[in-house]
């Protein structure tokens, strides 16, 4: 929170976002649940904009991938095999006087030292002899192990059979999937199998507002190569990768590689790459990009005990396939975007507000307001624009609240492209102001070229 505070930029984006509908604290009027978060209508409208475009540039676009909408709730033998049982953990220390918990690995970055590829008794020793202290000024306890996953009981008995767990990543419902999908559509090598949904992880200190929630969104791929092959398309999906941020509107010179160093990577993965970004709380990941050999289905073949192998068309030749895994976090998407559309600027003398999106994933692409709202005539024809716009777009609001100056404001800090006014030489010559939000720059257009 104190870093939220020092960073004016993020705290206007978050005071935005909740005063114009986009995202509002989880549970708030019930006094919140740290972690969580609401979408609001166009909040809901943009996160489902960034969702579709990636669907359309991974999915529906390609002939290499194929979608699938795995169950939340899994056997908890995924869990085990997958290794997240045992080492999806995150050290966690504790104010030894108010009891206060903390990711020890956030508390060391926070006083900063870099505390990647650190064991836990590394940190310890960071901490002690750097002197560091809890946020509250009193000493650290010594660290342990926090499993993050929230852990459930399916069905009328409790007891450790029935124990499973809300998945902590999509990733996982792909791989259970994949024997399906071949059996299905028999693809050939190399191809994809691409899942949007929730994830649940109990983060220890959630924070920086939607950039680390327990409730959150992912969009992943497995991408199923010859192991022979890899290189090919780890570079090929790198660019693909490269293509969406683009579309999505976020500056080049503001997103990163980092090439993560073998001694930081999972024992299995032989390259990865986190795509950071410059969000308004500093460089911090978007993304991963992993080369994640056979682990997946290689562990799936032997505590499962089903056959994971593909065999090559017309051939005998038979392998378990290797995965490359881009795991977009949408949540992240959507505070890139909403950082780089964040714009302020001075139109006539006045500061103002505006969220600069790009046009196909602004959640109002029209505003439609008649000049005045107490002359019926105008209103009359400006509901008929509305029609007209509405039907064609979707996305189009009905803005007739305050003079026109605040609803440009208003349709600004909401990031509509267009607003579309009617006014009294509308109704002698069907031609409407249309006012474009970047510039505010102002055209006049026949009815009929709208349409
Ligand atoms: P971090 O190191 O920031 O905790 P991670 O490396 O554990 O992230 P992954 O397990 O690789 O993250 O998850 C893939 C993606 O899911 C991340 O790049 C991120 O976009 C998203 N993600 C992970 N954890 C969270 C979270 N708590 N809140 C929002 N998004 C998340």
């Amino acid at each position: 929170m104190a870093k939220q505070s020092k960073n004016e930029k993020m705290e206007n984006i978050v005071s935005l976002a909740k005063r114009r509908g986009f995202i509002y604290p989880g549970s708030d009027v019930y006094g919140g649940l740290s972690g969580t978060w609401d979408y609001g209508p166009l909040g809901v409208t943009l996160k489902r904009n960034i969702m579709n475009l990636w669907w359309k540039m991974f999915v529906e676009d390609r002939e290499d991938m194929f979608g699938v909408d795995a169950a939340i709730l899994m056997n908890q033998k995924v869990w085990q095999a997958s290794g997240h049982v045992d080492t999806f953990v995150d050290p966690l220390c504790e104010d030894t006087l108010n009891h206060r918990r903390f990711r020890t690995d956030h508390i060391l970055k926070d006083a900063g030292v870099d505390a990647e590829g650190m064991t836990m008794a590394q940190m310890d020793e960071a901490i002690e002899t750097n002197g560091i202290k809890s946020p509250d000024g009193n000493p650290l306890s010594k660290s342990r192990t926090f499993n993050m996953m929230f852990e459930t009981h399916v069905g009328a008995t409790h007891d450790e059979r029935s124990v499973s767990y809300l998945r902590p990543e999509t990733a996982q419902g792909i791989f259970t999937n994949y024997k399906n999908v071949v059996d299905s559509f028999y693809p050939d090598l190399p191809f994809g199998l691409a899942q949007q949904g929730k994830a649940f992880r109990n983060e220890i200190s959630p924070r920086d507002f939607i950039f680390r929630s327990r409730e959150f969104e992912q969009m992943e791929i497995e991408y199923f190569v010859d192991p022979g092959e890899w290189e090919a398309s780890f570079d090929a999906l790198l660019k693909d990768i490269y293509a969406y941020l683009e579309a999505l509107g976020l500056p080049l010179e503001n997103i990163h590689e980092l090439e993560v160093p073998a001694e930081d990577r999972a024992h299995y993965s032989k390259r990865t790459i986190d795509i950071e970004y410059d969000f308004p709380i500093g460089k911090e990941e978007l993304l991963g990009l992993a080369y994640r050999t056979d682990f997946d289905l290689g562990n799936i073949q032997r505590v499962g005990g089903r056959g994971m192998e593909y065999t090559i068309k017309g051939t005998n030749t038979k392998f378990i396939p290797h995965v490359i895994e881009p795991s977009f976090g949408v949540e992240r998407a959507l505070m890139a975007v909403l950082s780089a559309a964040y714009t302020e600027d001075e139109v006539n003398g006045e500061k103002r507000v505006v969220m600069k999106f790009p046009e196909h994933l602004a959640p109002v692409k029209y505003a439609v307001s008649p000049l005045l709202k107490n002359k019926p005539e105008l209103v009359e024809k400006a509901r008929e624009v509305y029609s007209i716009l509405k039907k064609k777009h979707g996305a189009v609001m009905w803005d007739d609240n305050g003079n026109i100056g605040k609803r440009y404001r208003r349709q600004d800090e909401i990031g509509t492209p267009y607003c579309v006014v009617i006014d009294f030489d509308t109704l002698e010559d069907d031609t409407v102001t249309i006012r474009y939000r970047d510039t505010t720059e102002q055209t006049r257009c026949s009815i009929s070229e709208l349409r």
